[in-house]
């Protein structure tokens, strides 16, 4: 597995990056935040932005102390832990517990596939997948998840491709009684131009069904780089 413990009791795992940014999307959009991607996710959405963090056995290994030390190397003490798919990470419950106990503001990106570990989150921004993902519904959608997640009180962010996926997340929120006000949509895309096209369209459906449009900071300014 990805997490051993040596004689010493050292927790260690794999990473993608951690860099200084501010939140691209979200209810907390525009927030400056230390960004920890852990590595690996069995997601596989075909328009994933990062999908260099896909493979659990890729990034780099660090150990759990040294990446505490690494995040808290920068001006900030907003976190914002994400991957890959984070829940699937053995780093995952010991970073939210090591970094919570360095005074850290704790988010999670999670596409709600995996139900939340007992752990003290500050925000789960839960990004379920719709059929434009092309993910099996199976895969994406996790009853049990979703609901231990709303009892947290996530926000609930859906990147959304045509009309068939704002339908899908209508029946979603009533299906689970999401409230419609966690809810944000954004517009797919990896490329500028992209976020661009798409957000007229995805605002006019946040006006007709009372979502929230969340913009894409990340690639509208940078496209799809890394560590930014
Ligand atoms: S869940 Fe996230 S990291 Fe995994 S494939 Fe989908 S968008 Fe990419």
């Amino acid at each position: 597995m990805l997490q051993r413990v040596d004689r010493r009791q050292r927790v260690t795992g794999r990473i993608a990056e951690v860099f200084f940014s501010i939140q691209g999307e979200g209810a907390t959009a525009g927030t400056p935040a230390v960004f920890v991607r852990l590595q690996g996710c069995s997601v596989g959405c075909v328009w994933c932005d990062t999908k260099y963090s896909w493979d659990p056995r890729a990034g780099r290994e660090v150990a759990l102390d040294d990446l505490v030390e690494e995040a808290s190397a920068f001006p900030c003490r907003r976190c914002v832990v994400t991957g890959g798919e984070p829940l699937e990470s053995p780093l995952f419950s010991p970073l939210v517990q090591a970094l919570k106990a360095r005074g850290f503001t704790l988010e999670v990106e999670t596409s709600g596939a995996l139900p939340p570990p007992p752990v003290a989150v500050d925000q789960w921004n839960v990004s379920v997948k719709v059929a434009g993902s092309g993910v099996p519904e199976a895969k994406r959608i996790n009853p049990e998840a979703i609901r231990h997640f709303l009892a947290l009180g996530a926000w609930w962010k859906f990147v959304v491709v045509d009309a068939a996926d704002v339908s899908e997340v209508v029946r979603l929120a009533e299906r689970f009684a999401i409230p419609r006000g966690r809810i944000l949509l954004m517009p797919e895309g990896v490329r500028r131009e992209e976020i661009l096209e798409r957000s007229p369209w995805v605002m006019e459906e946040c006006k007709r069904y009372g979502f929230r449009y969340s913009p894409r900071l990340h690639i509208l300014f940078w496209g799809a780089r890394r560590g930014v």
